[in-house]
């Protein structure tokens, strides 16, 4: 079922938005050579618990992960994608690291990812992340009431081919708003004009992941982290986004910071 929210539960879903943009900037900022993966998890978990936020993964339990999920957020490094288990892994000259963060505040919950290089970053890594950056914003874009889903799902899929990245159909965006997934589900390929038609109130998360030459996955042995099945790289974007009459309205949107951190000092 999809539930539409009022101009004043998206004003309360705006209100967890920055606070997850707040941590994934400081995530971001926190990231570089040297930091350890469980130094970043205790730093989001320290901000979560004073702000008095609620994790939407902590014992977070589907079918396909293995046991509940004991951290806030996740990392993924390098052909990691996707629900990255924080682990023990210092970070290393330059390693791509995707932050994915969900949370609720007062029962409203905003859902969002970036993805950085630390150190010394190579081209194809920025070109990638410039990739899912640009497909995440043209997503957000086609937004807007009287659009279809599927008109979403094509933007996505169209920047992917313009960079020559495939894309996995699977994974994807999902509505959310008191739980962190709820329908409709959100392919990142699809055919324009076809799908759900758009309404104000619909809160969606966007959130385009692309692999540099495969759009095949591989799980860990965690049962939680999803790699690309051929070790390329990959990238992740994603932001939650309401449908207004008057347009999207970014309720994650972050402080421009590089995407690229300083060298470790
Ligand atoms: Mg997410
Ligand atoms: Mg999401």
């Amino acid at each position: 079922m999809i539930e539409l929210k009022t101009p004043a539960e998206i004003r309360r879903m705006q209100v967890t938005g920055r606070f997850v943009a707040e941590v994934l900037s400081e995530v971001g900022r926190l990231a570089d050579v040297g930091v350890n993966l469980l130094d970043l998890e205790h730093h989001a978990r320290g901000m979560i618990e004073r702000r008095g936020a609620q994790s939407c993964y902590w014992d977070y339990a589907p079918s396909f992960g293995r046991g509940p999920f004991r951290n806030v957020i996740c990392l993924a490094v390098n052909d990691a994608v996707l629900h990255g288990l924080p682990h023990d892994y210092t970070l290393r000259d330059g390693d791509v690291l995707t932050a994915d963060l969900a949370v609720g505040i007062d029962g409203w919950v905003a859902d969002s990812a970036r993805t950085v290089v630390v150190g010394t970053a190579a081209e194809e890594d920025l070109r990638i992340i410039r990739a899912t950056e640009e497909a995440l914003e043209a997503a957000i874009d086609m937004a807007r009431p009287g659009n279809r889903l599927g008109d979403i799902s094509a933007a996505i899929g169209a920047v992917a081919h313009a960079y020559g990245y495939p894309v996995n159909g699977e994974f994807g965006g999902h509505g959310l708003g008191r739980t962190m997934h709820e329908d409709p589900h959100v392919p990142n390929k699809g055919r324009a004009g076809r799908g759900l038609k758009l309404r104000p109130g619909l809160t969606l998360a966007l959130e385009p992941w692309f692999a540099r030459t495969t759009d095949r996955i591989v799980y860990d042995a965690d049962g939680w982290t999803i790699r690309s099945a051929d070790g390329s790289r990959t990238a992740h974007s994603e932001h939650t986004v309401a449908i207004t009459e008057d347009g999207p309205l970014v309720l994650t949107r972050r402080e421009p910071l590089p995407v690229q951190r300083s060298e470790a000092c």
